[in-house]
């Protein structure tokens, strides 16, 4: 509903299940045809392939795959190496706050089940046996991915907005679209009714409300929360310290804005794990906006976030 009581326009829209998620496409424009349909479909499809390529809980996945050949050089999909050496980068900028080989720790926490089939099937390493990312081996003129020890790679961190990039391309001739997976959103152009598009941010307490509402035409908005999804076995939340190995507490929700989802994505969760201080010098360090809640619900933002918020 609009300012003045008339119904808000909505464009062409559709959703699917991917990654545990509700990805929701939207299209500007509101032509339901051949053309709308086969870019629909071929955004779809990266979430279906992201997933099927970079599944931690599918034992046939090329990511287990990878892992079970752990000890040579492995030479694997274009898909799966840019997913690695992304996570890998993340984990060089955010200093190891953002860490794809939390693997054993996740698995330890009961994230173990694949959504669809709810098999849980897992890879079994030992915290202590598992290597991390200094154990990652990347042949960028090869396509090749040595894994000197076992490493429990989880890409969990980067899949969703690696996913939104990608998808992204496929709708460079739909006009305005808005891909929304869960609390990950990618924009671009303007909204049905010609205007910049809205993102709701959940508030991390109350999940029927929002914190806020951003205004964007071109980009990225990812948030990481505790809240998200909960361990199984009653060990807390999703989003691993690195440093202690238990669910990261320094903040309870982070919001990044920037030209990538999948360096939002990966910002998202890096902050959430360092917490407001070191969160926002670190998306300060990497050109981007955001928002962190800490455990009293204090919020902490970058000076430019302030000019995305409605
Ligand atoms: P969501 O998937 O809910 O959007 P995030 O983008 O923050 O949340 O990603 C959380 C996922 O990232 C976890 O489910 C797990 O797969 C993985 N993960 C957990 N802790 C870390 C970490 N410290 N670094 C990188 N990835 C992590
Ligand atoms: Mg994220």
């Amino acid at each position: 509903m609009k300012a003045d009581g008339a119904p808000a326009l909505i464009g062409l829209r559709e959703s699917r299940v991917y990654m545990d998620t509700v990805v929701t496409i939207e299209l500007s424009r509101r032509e339901d045809d051949d053309a709308a349909r086969r870019m629909l479909e071929a955004a779809f499809s990266w979430f279906g392939e992201v997933e099927s390529v970079c599944s931690r809980f599918d034992p046939n996945s090329e990511l287990r795959r990878l892992i079970a050949n752990w000890g040579r050089p492995v030479e694997v999909s274009p898909l799966l190496f840019h997913a690695i050496d992304l996570a890998c980068r993340g984990a060089e900028v955010s200093k190891g706050a953002f860490d794809p080989t939390v693997g054993p720790w996740l698995e330890r926490a009961g994230f173990t089940r694949e959504h669809r089939t709810g098999r849980s099937l897992p890879v079994g390493l030992e915290t202590d046996a598992a290597g991390g990312v200094q154990d990652i081996e990347l042949d960028r003129q090869r396509l090749t991915v040595h894994l000197r020890r076992p490493v429990l790679i989880d890409l969990g961190g980067v899949a969703k907005g690696l996913a939104l990039d990608l998808a992204a391309r496929e709708l460079v001739n739909a006009g305005g679209f808005a891909i929304n997976a869960g609390g990950d959103v990618l924009v671009s152009g303007s909204n049905p009714e010609g205007e910049a598009w809205r993102v709701g941010i959940r508030h991390p307490r109350e999940a029927q409300s929002l914190l806020c509402v951003v205004a964007l035409t071109d980009g990225a908005v990812c948030t990481s929360g505790d809240y998200e999804r909960q361990s199984p076995a009653g060990k807390g939340h999703h989003i691993i310290d690195p440093a202690t190995g238990v669910p990261a507490g320094a903040a309870i929700a982070a919001t990044v804005i920037g030209p990538s989802a999948a360096a939002a994505d990966m910002l998202a969760t890096a902050a959430l794990v360092l917490g407001p201080e070191e969160g926002l010098a670190l998306l300060h360090e990497q050109q981007v906006e955001g928002l962190l809640i800490d455990q009293r619900l204090t919020a902490a933002y970058t000076r430019g976030f302030q000019e995305y918020l409605l």
